[in-house]
């Protein structure tokens, strides 16, 4: 079930079903799954929580990336700074997407829904 969702997360898909697409578009979500209807926003503000995916994420590549290449001194401090700056900015706007998807996917392992609790 772990590995199901997390594939159906990374291909952007519903987490119910596995084919309704997520996103209509890079910023905007779909209100429902086209295949089996389920409605992807639970209750008002249920997507904040993909911002820990997001942000951990983003922290965390940072952190593990940063410490090595400086005392490496792959760069100059100011370089390294400048790219980490442009990395926490880019890098969650690329991956904005894949964390509401791995919410979603959380979610349905938490709290699973099945077609027959559709429409909720
Ligand atoms: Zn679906």
């Amino acid at each position: 079930m772990f590995w199901k969702l997390v594939w159906r997360s990374l291909r952007l898909r519903c987490p119910v079903c596995g084919s309704g697409k997520l996103f209509a578009g890079w910023f905007r979500m779909h209100a429902r799954c086209s295949e089996c209807d389920t409605r992807f926003e639970r209750e008002a503000g249920f997507f904040l929580g993909s911002i820990y995916f997001n942000y951990g994420l983003t922290a965390a590549i940072v952190t593990i990336a940063y410490v090595p290449l400086m005392l490496m001194r792959v760069a100059s401090n100011t370089t390294l700074l400048l790219a980490a700056f442009a990395f926490t900015v880019l890098f969650p706007m690329w991956f904005f997407r894949y964390a509401r998807a791995l919410w979603l996917g959380f979610d349905q392992m938490m709290d699973p829904r099945d077609r027959r609790d559709i429409p909720n």
